[in-house]
Order: C-alpha cells, then sequence, then structure tokens
C-alpha cells in the first residue's frame, strides 16, 4: 500500500464526490489506472459500476443511475439485450477469433454483405478495424494511395471543418479541428489540413466552392462528420449543406470521406446520416453503435471505383493495412445481431418518438437566462450554455437525481439508448432542466 501512495493515488473523496463504499478494486487500482481525458491529479474518482442492463447502470453500493449518453453513444439497444448477448455466446463458444489474414469466417463474411445492402449507392467494400479511430486512419490511407494508385502525385492533403472530431490516433487527430478541439495543444506539431467552416446556409457554398477552385489538385480527400458534428459540441447542420459539400467535392474530383462513427446506426432518424441529404459518400466510416454497445469494431467502407484503383497486377497496389484483430469474429457476431434488431424491433419509430419528447422534455431550458440553445435532432438532445463552469458539481448532481450525463466543452447532452421508455427519458430530461435550473442560480 506505501508503494500506491508513493505512485501519487488520486482522492477517492473529493469536494463534490463521496465514496461511502468505494470497492477494494478502486482503492487498489486507482493509483494504476490511467484513464481518458482525464487530469488525473484533479479529477474525481472513476464511478464503480458492477452491471448494467436496459437503460441503467448499476454502481457498487447498489445506486441504479439512468444513463442518458449510451456509454459514448454505442448502446442503442440498451445493455445486455438478449439476442446480443446470445448471438455472442455461440460464438465465443465456436469460435472467439481467427486471425483475417487469409482465413474467411462467417460473422465477418456476413456483416460484409449486410453493411454493403444497407449502405446507399455502391458503398459495397468492406475493410474492417477494431476502433473508430483506426477506421478513420484507414480511410485516410485509403484517399492518399488512392491518388498514388491513378498515378496523380500532387493529392496528399485534406478539407475538414471546424468543430470537426474524428478520433484520437495521430491522423484521425490531425484532420480533427486543430484550434477548438481536444488536440488543440497539439496545434503547429501535427501535418495541417484545409479547416474551413461548414456553410450556416446553402447560399455560403459558394464560399467553399471558390477556395476549391484554387486548390484542389493538392487535396485528396475532404472528411466530415454529416449532419452532427458530435465530440466538437454536437453541431448540427441541414442536409441541404451536406448536399451541397458532396456536390462540390465531386465537382472538383476531391473525394468525400464520411465519419459515421456517431451518426451510423439511426442516432440521426436514418440509419445513416447521409442517406437525409441523399448522398454517398466515396468512403464511409463506421464503429460506435455498430456492435450495439457491447464490444469494439469498425469498419472502412469504399464505393467500387475506389476498390477498383486497389486493383491491380502489381502488389504494391494493394491496401496494406490489416490490424492483428481485424474482422473479430466475436464483434462480428455481436453487429450481426445488432443488426437484427434494426429489422425485428421499432427502432425508427422509437427514435421519432425519442425526438418528440426530447424536443418537449428539454424545452424549459430555453427559459434560463444562461442557456445560449436547445436543439434536438433524433436521439440527440443538446442544450448548449455560455459556460458550463464546474464540470464535476454538474456531474455529481446528476448522480444524485439518479441519470448518468458526462457534459463537455460548453454543452450537456442526452444521446439515450433507442429502448428508453417515455418515463424514464421523462427523468433523464426533468433531471437536467432541474439540474440546469440550479446551476443558473448558482452561477448568477
Ligand atoms: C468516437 C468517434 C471517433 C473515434 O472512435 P474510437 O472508437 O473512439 O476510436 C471518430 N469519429 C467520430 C465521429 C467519433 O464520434
Amino acid at each position: 500500500m506505501g508503494k500506491d501512495t508513493a505512485l501519487g493515488a488520486p482522492p477517492l473523496e473529493t469536494k463534490h464526490f463521496q465514496h461511502n463504499s468505494a470497492p477494494e478494486w478502486l482503492r487498489d487500482g486507482s493509483p494504476h489506472v490511467w484513464r481518458p481525458y482525464t487530469q488525473m491529479q484533479t479529477a474525481a474518482p472513476a464511478l464503480p459500476v458492477v452491471t448494467a442492463k436496459g437503460v441503467y447502470l448499476t454502481l457498487a453500493d447498489g445506486r441504479e443511475l439512468i444513463d442518458g449518453i449510451a456509454s459514448w453513444w454505442t448502446a442503442c439497444h440498451g445493455y445486455g439485450h438478449a439476442h446480443i448477448i446470445d448471438a455472442m455466446a455461440k460464438q465465443l463458444d465456436e469460435m472467439p477469433h481467427v486471425m483475417f489474414g487469409g482465413i474467411g469466417h462467417e460473422p465477418g463474411y456476413k456483416l460484409a454483405s449486410r453493411l454493403a445492402q444497407l449502405l446507399p449507392g455502391d458503398l459495397d467494400h468492406v475493410f474492417f478495424a477494431d476502433s473508430g479511430s483506426v477506421a478513420v486512419e484507414i480511410a485516410l490511407k485509403m484517399a492518399l494511395q488512392y491518388w498514388l494508385n491513378k498515378g496523380k502525385e500532387g493529392r496528399a492533403s485534406f478539407v475538414t471543418f471546424r468543430n470537426g472530431y474524428h478520433g484520437d490516433t495521430i491522423g484521425a487527430m490531425s484532420v480533427s479541428d486543430p484550434e477548438d478541439g481536444m488536440h488543440r495543444i497539439f496545434k503547429g506539431h501535427l501535418k495541417e489540413p484545409y479547416l474551413l467552416d461548414i456553410p450556416a446556409s446553402v447560399e455560403e457554398l459558394d464560399e467553399i466552392d471558390r477556395f476549391l477552385a484554387d486548390k484542389y489538385k493538392s487535396i485528396a480527400a475532404m472528411i466530415l462528420e454529416p449532419l452532427v458534428q458530435g465530440a466538437g459540441g454536437m453541431k448540427f447542420h441541414d442536409p441541404e449543406v451536406l448536399t451541397g459539400l458532396s456536390d462540390i467535392a465531386s465537382k472538383y474530383d476531391i473525394l468525400l470521406i464520411a465519419d459515421e462513427i456517431f451518426t451510423g446506426f439511426g442516432r440521426t432518424g436514418s440509419m445513416f446520416a447521409c442517406e437525409q441529404a441523399g448522398i454517398v459518400p466515396d468512403i464511409i466510416c463506421l464503429g460506435k453503435a455498430l456492435t450495439g454497445g457491447t464490444i469494439s469494431l469498425a469498419a472502412t467502407i469504399a464505393r467500387s471505383h475506389v476498390y477498383e484503383a486497389f486493383l491491380s497486377d502489381d502488389p504494391e497496389k494493394s491496401l496494406m493495412h490489416g490490424p492483428t484483430y481485424m474482422g473479430n469474429p466475436l464483434a462480428c457476431a455481436a453487429a450481426n445481431a445488432s443488426l437484427d434488431l434494426f429489422e425485428t424491433e421499432p427502432r425508427f419509430q422509437q427514435i421519432k418518438a425519442i425526438e418528440g419528447r426530447l424536443k418537449v422534455g428539454l424545452e424549459p431550458c430555453s427559459d434560463l437566462e444562461r442557456v445560449i440553445d436547445v436543439r434536438v435532432k433524433g436521439a440527440i438532445g443538446v442544450v448548449q450554455v455560455d459556460d458550463l463552469g464546474d464540470i464535476d458539481w454538474l456531474r455529481e448532481e446528476a448522480i444524485r437525481r439518479g441519470i448518468w450525463l458526462r457534459p463537455f466543452g460548453d454543452i450537456v447532452y442526452l444521446t439515450p439508448s433507442f429502448i428508453i421508455e417515455e418515463q424514464e427519458l421523462a427523468q433523464l430530461t426533468g433531471a437536467i432542466v432541474s439540474l440546469l435550473s440550479d446551476w443558473n442560480e448558482r452561477a448568477l
């Protein structure tokens, strides 16, 4: 134990956060676990969760919280859906993993066909990865090599958008917002993309067109999060703007990479956000809810013309990529089961109902002095404020009200599981209204 103290154990009790009965594993493990996006010196301790079922997280001390954000937007069917668990149990028994190099297996090949079927147009060629960031890396690499394989040397830059977020690995960071994003400390140390603003309306598309008219010969691809920029602050844009951006990219023969890692699988109200704009990107990245929030899996899917640029007698023109756990059968079985649920359960009706209830439930927040905007799209509800202030206070007050939230930047948001009941959703929105009313008073 002396050793742990020497390592600088973070406090298990903080000004806002008391652990009446922190379990032993949390006490013993806390000095050793380096947590995500966390200032380890000052952070409140992690919340000890022991089980997750439906929309509920159960804490070590027995309390139950309604999860407002579905574990970073992944658990779209709620936790522990029997259909997914059964499919995974069966796969675990038969073959949890084999390599994908030279070996094929039914869960992976089935999933590839199903994704190709579901995705618009000729997005037919599925390259599996193990996380969203890696799927983005693969998309960027594909785009660069696409031009090299075609014998066009100078197409090496990317166009990206303010408030964009595409992951935490170096390539993904380099196409995320370098100024306001979470990686701004690295500004000047990464290859810089052309950073543009997403036009507020179709009238402003001309500016983008003019910019690209000059530059397009140096550009490999444009990457964006269609309709909703997630980790950059849950910012929305209209489908017409997205259609316009896609038109401009194709006018200048710039590949369009749609990062649907957050928006994919129903979150914005359609299976994929691109469908609402009627566009078919050249490359699309999927992840997060792909396995219904059970296990990590991601995919980069290319249109036929992209795929065909890699076909050759020359082995050098192959895509030289292959994550060790690529196409993990257990993860593919989970993803197939998750896709089943979109067919057998009324997800899109549920999303529509959630959208209506989020609008009504969060509306009272717009009366608060320090609230700047309340917006809803699909199963995403956002309250944007002038300044969140003490995020630990907000988090603790949410827990006190029986809900789990993760406010960031200048927003408090909800991205619940699609199976959430009306009454549970009312508890979430009601808690946010009460929480932000207290916060509004407190801050003034
Ligand atoms: C979460 C996210 C990523 C990164 O996915 P990881 O699985 O965390 O690596 C990339 N792009 C978008 C839009 C995301 O929301």
